[in-house]
């Protein structure tokens, strides 16, 4: 093999380029990403970096002198135009670089609010880049009106930033519930309860009409007729995977760029990984929106470029950081019939499909997260009645 290709140089990318050196992968790597700074973390851009408590530098996953260090080809600025298949080249500018394999780690785009009801308007942001979250720093004053549209794990982090900055801050949630897509009610209420006790407003099963302003936004107008005053607007309404170059190249989406249990996509040279792919588990297609798949699945494609033949199997996680709240989710929910909720000081909401534990949400209770973690990596699930109860000590259900 002369030379692996890896377009998109994000967590997913990052992961598998570092991966390939560190298995002794000899030959040409060249990673290609189109924003002009090296892979960074995105999860702290609707955190930490919001809140202007991290440089810049502090977000990259390695120094830019690794790549060098490694011999790794790192591109930068200049977006992949197009994949010639049949040629095993793809387009960066006016240059063609061939590939023997290619990796697809382009990661996925914000959706955003359409223009014909005000999407465009200045003042209107979404949070995925640096260069988002620069281009809103400005507007994080005090006293100011926030309208967040979303409430999901963006739009709820992006508003515990503004609360924390002391804007006036209104979050407006389609859904009956905020967090209604990823988790139980139980964890929604807490969710609700922290906001509002900082002062955060929630519309939830609230829709909304359009945004107005001449040129900039000014207001928001919902469905019910109401209006609320907005300086600007934050839209966290989930995001699509970036499959663009995958369906121009003829490749098989699927809700994502489909891969097997390997993650090699319907081109047998051409494999994808992180948020654009999605990958059979257990019969069925899945795609996760995470650092943990990015990073696990990269290094499986890695592996599986060179020969390993090694199914990816993953092991979700995920967090989220509200105020002083750290909210620690193991394992997918996806299926479950009842919430076992455990409160011993800390609090703990189990989700189960019958007796069988798919994943838990640990609220400021780590001890709790790392239980569940190895519980669920062992394919075991704890008695449930034990678990609601504060006086069982948590070790205890880890014996057989
Ligand atoms: P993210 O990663 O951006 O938080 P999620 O999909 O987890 O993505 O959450 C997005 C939230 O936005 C969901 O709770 C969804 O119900 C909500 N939502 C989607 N479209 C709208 C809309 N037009 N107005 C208000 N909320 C919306």
């Amino acid at each position: 093999m002369d030379r692996i290709v890896v377009v998109g140089a994000g967590q997913a990318g990052a992961s598998l380029v570092a991966r390939l050196r560190q298995k002794g992968f000899g030959a040409k790597i060249t990673l290609i990403g189109e924003e002009p700074v090296p892979p960074y973390q995105r999860p702290p851009l609707s955190k930490a970096y919001l809140l202007g408590e991290l440089s810049q530098e502090r977000l990259f996953l390695r120094p830019e002198s690794f790549y060098a260090e490694h011999d790794i080809d790192l591109r930068l600025g200049v977006p992949v135009s197009a994949i010639d298949r049949g040629a095993r080249v793809v387009r960066l500018g006016d240059e063609t670089l061939p590939y023997d394999h290619l990796a697809l780690t382009t990661g996925s785009v914000p959706r955003r609010l359409p223009a014909a009801i005000g999407g465009d308007l200045d003042g209107v942001h979404v949070v995925r880049s640096i260069a988002d979250v620069d281009g809103m720093a400005g507007e994080f004053m005090a006293g100011r009106h926030v309208v967040i549209v979303g409430g999901g794990y963006i739009g709820l982090e992006a508003a515990a930033v503004a609360a924390q900055k002391g804007l006036d801050v209104t979050v407006v949630e389609l859904a009956p519930r905020i967090l209604q897509r990823v988790a139980a009610s139980e964890t929604s209420d807490a969710l609700r309860e922290l906001h509002q006790a900082h002062g955060v407003r929630i519309l939830e099963g609230t829709g909304l009409e359009r945004l107005e302003g001449q040129g900039r936004v000014s207001a928001v107008r919902l469905a019910d007729g109401g209006s609320l005053a907005a300086d600007f607007v934050i839209v966290g309404i989930g995001i699509l995977p970036d499959t663009r170059l995958a369906e121009a190249a003829g490749l098989v989406v699927e809700n994502g760029i489909a891969v097997d249990e390997f993650g090699r996509s319907s081109d047998a040279h051409i494999w994808a990984a992180g948020d654009c792919a999605s990958f059979l588990f257990r019969g069925q297609r899945m795609r996760l929106e995470s650092v943990q798949n990015a990073i696990d699945q990269a290094e499986a494609v890695a592996d599986n470029m060179l020969g390993a033949q090694a199914p990816y199997l993953p092991l979700p996680w995920f967090w989220s950081d509200q105020y002083d709240l750290k909210l620690q989710i193991a394992g997918l929910n996806t299926g479950y019939d009842r919430v076992v909720v455990r409160h011993a000081g800390a609090r703990s909401h189990w989700y189960f499909a019958g007796n069988r534990l798919l994943a838990v949400d640990a609220l400021n209770d780590p001890r709790a997260f790392m239980l569940a973690k190895r519980l669920l990596a062992e394919g075991r699930s704890p008695d449930a009645t034990a678990l609601a109860d504060p006086a069982t000590d948590l070790r205890s259900l880890l014996r057989p």
